[in-house]
């Protein structure tokens, strides 16, 4: 019998890509063993302003960053809806495709993981896969009470050993690299370089296509 996969999910409006979230999907890929790892441009955060560049060009700088890291790819299932961007929906979706023993990982960093009761549904995003916490240098978010209970219940020290496909939530050590969209948005309205701070072939698109100008 094939052994299960192990499958790192990364959503995030991605406006634009940059090393914080490259970096660490690639620490997270080399530290956990996974398969692969998906990066998921939303294409309607249901919890955040609407992304300065759209959805194509979302997607594009994404695909620009990963080509030629096999194990990091793009998943554009979220674009493809035509609703806002929910998590549990793409889990569910993606659950649908693979394997009842599959192990799915969706990573979030410190600030999004301290807004998730807010989401919807939020109560089941276990039921469909673990969560991995990365720490992240630029984030002062606390965690409620909700979350701390969930934390009591569900924490595991070791990210290596969560158990099984779902259910459970560990924290994991990368790189601390302080870098925003937003800082990067805000350089490129003030002519600013972003040069290092986001791939090459990145900034290339975002220079041809005249992007995040003031
Ligand atoms: P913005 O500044 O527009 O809010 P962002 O840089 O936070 O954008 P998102 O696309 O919103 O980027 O982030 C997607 C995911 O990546 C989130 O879980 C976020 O916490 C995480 N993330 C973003 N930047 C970093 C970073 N520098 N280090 C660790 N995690 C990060």
């Amino acid at each position: 019998m094939a052994s299960c996969k192990r499958i790192g999910l990364l959503g995030g409006t991605f406006d634009p890509v940059h090393i914080g979230h490259l970096r660490g999907a690639l620490e997270v890929v080399e530290f956990m063993g996974l398969d692969e790892l998906r990066l998921i441009p939303s294409a309607r955060p249901p919890h955040r302003e609407t992304p300065q560049v759209g959805a194509q060009d979302r997607l594009a700088m994404v695909e620009q960053a990963v080509a030629g890291l096999p194990p990091l790819r793009v998943d554009d299932r979220e674009l493809q809806r035509d609703k806002p961007s929910y998590s549990i929906d793409t889990l569910e979706s993606l659950r649908g495709e693979l394997a009842a023993d599959d192990q799915l990982f969706l990573i979030l960093g410190w600030d999004a993981f301290c807004g998730l009761p807010a989401w919807h549904r939020w109560d089941e995003l276990l039921c469909h896969c673990h969560i991995l916490v990365l720490q992240r240098p630029d984030a002062d978010s606390e965690a409620s009470e909700p979350l701390r209970d969930l934390l009591a219940a569900r924490n595991i020290a070791d990210p290596l050993a969560l158990k099984g496909p779902a259910g459970q939530i560990s924290f994991i050590w990368q790189t601390p690299l302080a870098v925003s969209a937003t800082q990067i948005r805000s350089l490129l309205a003030n002519g600013r370089s972003v040069r290092f701070l986001v791939p090459d072939a990145v900034l290339a698109y975002i220079n041809a296509h005249g992007l995040y100008r003031g």
